[in-house]
């Protein structure tokens, strides 16, 4: 049986032998939940995937609170709504668990930036240098890490570590960078950066402001530092938005993926935020990755059980204990 699932917005034919008729965006959600059930599933989402997915999700978040959540579920399956080093990271938190991306495409190009035998090489160069990660790397590379962090904890990571210990800081330089400026520590930066992050435009900020001079911006420490450098509040993700939630302002200019911004809406529909445009005025300041992953592929993933993430032993082995320090670290 043909089954036509329209989004909100209306979208294709997908699936032409499954068995559950549906052609509203109301049926599918419906189908999303009884495989839930049918599968013991949890949907984990990041804040950068498109709002329908956000809608369905059991735990919605950014980096740390997704590696907290998959180290923390007993469903059997996780769906994970985000790019494939996030999935990478709740397969290895999760080793006997079948964890499905809904495409597995999604990846990321912060984590391409560093290349596991180049970056091997370079971490063999600097041998008495701790390894600290940002948790956007492939499972290779936190391998080869001796902490992972995210954006909500790498200077509270950081500052426990001994000053007299060298670091080796990979893979965004950006954010290695803004740590660097919070903790004082001279950190030796691996050279790779988001191509969503990097692309926004300084003199936006500026006609933005002229527009509304009341705005505050607040922005992701992954931007360059002519970007943070306007910044009134500078955080993860996740603190972005509890920063608007506390916040007594009533407009900001989000320099970060606009995904999160359906977020910043619901919960505070009295304010008003405002995308930070790119250098082009381009749509770059939507993850291309993360938005490879639509609520049909969501779908289809969980009633065909794949694209599922698999890592072989090894790589699973000497990932985790990184990642495992992290939590420690922030805990
Ligand atoms: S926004 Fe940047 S760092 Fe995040 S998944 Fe996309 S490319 Fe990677």
């Amino acid at each position: 049986m043909n089954i036509f699932i329209k989004n909100k917005q209306s979208k294709n034919l997908i699936d032409s032998e499954t068995n559950v008729t549906t052609n509203n965006y109301k049926e599918l959600i419906n189908a999303i939940n009884a495989l839930k059930k049918e599968l013991n599933a949890i949907i984990l989402a990041h804040y950068y995937q498109e709002p329908d997915i956000q809608d369905v999700a059991d735990f919605l978040g950014d980096s740390l609170g997704l590696a907290r959540a998959a180290a923390n579920t007993d469903a059997d399956v996780i769906v994970f709504a985000g790019v494939h080093f996030m999935a990478e990271t709740a397969k290895i938190l999760n080793p006997n668990k079948t964890v499905l991306l809904p495409d597995l495409n999604a990846g990321c190009s912060l984590a391409d930036s560093c290349p596991p035998d180049i970056f091997s090489q370079f971490k063999n160069t600097y041998s008495d240098h701790l390894v600290i990660s940002y948790i956007n790397c492939s499972a290779s590379i936190k391998a080869m890490s001796d902490i992972i962090c995210t954006s909500a904890n790498a200077v509270n990571i950081i500052n426990q570590i001994p000053k007299t210990q060298p670091i080796l800081f990979a893979p965004d330089q950006n954010l290695g960078r803004y740590v660097m400026s919070q903790t004082g520590r001279n950190l030796l930066l691996w050279p790779g950066s988001c191509i969503v992050h990097e692309t926004f435009s300084e003199k936006k900020i500026f006609d933005l402001k002229s527009n509304f001079p009341e705005a505050e911006i607040i922005a992701h420490p992954e931007c360059e530092p002519t970007i943070l450098k306007h910044a009134d509040y500078i955080g993860s993700t996740t603190s972005l938005l509890k920063y608007v939630e506390k916040s007594n302002k009533t407009n900001f200019i989000v320099v970060t993926e606009t995904g999160i911004i359906h977020q910043m809406k619901k919960s505070c529909p009295e304010k008003n935020f405002i995308a930070l445009p790119t250098v082009t005025g381009c749509a770059c300041n939507e993850c291309p990755h993360m938005r490879l992953n639509t609520l049909e592929k969501l779908y289809l993933a969980m009633k065909n059980r794949s694209p599922e993430i698999t890592l072989s032993m090894p790589i699973l082995t000497a990932a985790k204990k990184p990642i495992e320090r992290m939590l420690e670290m922030s805990s």
